[in-house]
């Protein structure tokens, strides 16, 4: 099984417009962040995490056409408004795509794209995506593909989303804090992904990166990577600044698990 990082800016994405920060006008292209996603991935299968606006430019550059089912965090722009790119991965299949999300998640996804979650029939000739929502209930383990999920729920200020457990990797995004049964759900785990805007300056609804350090030593995994990253941290710099069992992600790293 193979964990490929798709995107891991935060929303704004890497470089931010009009921005000439040392990071946004960095050479390095690990310092070019898009809106976060992710796929895990392996032979005879593949579930792709997320659909943010750059969805299309990451499929092609790992070129990837075809996945058994999306698993959405939750509902937050950044993570859902490339949906319509998944129009290419439902035509690929000539079926349904299953797109699990969590309840909140669904009813957004329904509200603000109803020409795909409406019933809406497109002209003759002409397509849209042809997604089946399949709702995420905390600490649910599900079949996607030829992958056994587990849904972590986590909190994000107010709003729950869904990490998810898959053999011994953890994954968690726009995460401040593990929701209930989430620490002994990943008890275990040898990889872990948490998310981690900046240093200092705690944010009410996303771990620091010291937050996350610190969070990273509880659960004890032997390899953490660092997603969902601002501009004020340069890869480079930030590698040199973090023990090394913690890497920062960047956009293209696939992780042998
Ligand atoms: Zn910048
Ligand atoms: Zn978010
Ligand atoms: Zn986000």
């Amino acid at each position: 099984m193979k964990l490929t990082f798709l995107g891991t800016g935060t929303s704004f994405g890497i470089p931010v417009i009009g921005c000439d920060c040392n990071t946004c006008t960095s050479d390095d292209p690990r310092d070019r962040r898009t809106r976060h996603a992710a796929l895990v991935h392996q032979e005879d299968g593949a579930v792709l995490i997320d659909a943010p606006p750059e969805l299309r430019l990451q499929l092609t550059s790992v070129r990837v056409a075809a996945v058994d089912a999306v698993w959405i965090t939750h509902c937050h722009a950044d993570h859902i408004h490339g949906v319509d790119d998944l129009r290419a991965l439902s035509a690929h299949r000539r079926r349904r795509l299953d797109v699990h999300a969590g309840a909140e998640c669904e009813a957004t996804l329904r509200r603000r794209f109803p020409y795909i979650f409406s019933g809406y029939r497109p002209p003759p000739g002409t397509t849209k995506p042809e997604l089946q929502l399949q709702t995420i209930e905390p600490l649910d383990r599900v079949r996607l593909g030829p992958f056994a999920f587990q849904a972590l729920p986590v909190q994000h200020g107010p709003m729950t989303v869904f990490g998810f457990r898959v053999d011994d990797l953890a994954y968690i995004t726009d995460a401040k804090s593990l929701g209930p049964g989430t620490r002994e759900a990943i008890d275990g785990v040898s990889t872990l992904v948490l998310n981690a805007l900046w240093f200092g300056n705690p944010h009410p609804t996303h771990l620091n990166v010291e937050e996350a350090i610190e969070l990273a030593g509880h659960i004890g995994a032997e390899r953490v990577y660092l997603t969902h990253l601002t501009h004020r941290l340069r890869h480079a710099d930030l590698e040199q600044r973090l023990p090394p069992s913690i890497r920062p992600a960047y956009d293209g790293l696939t992780v042998d698990l």
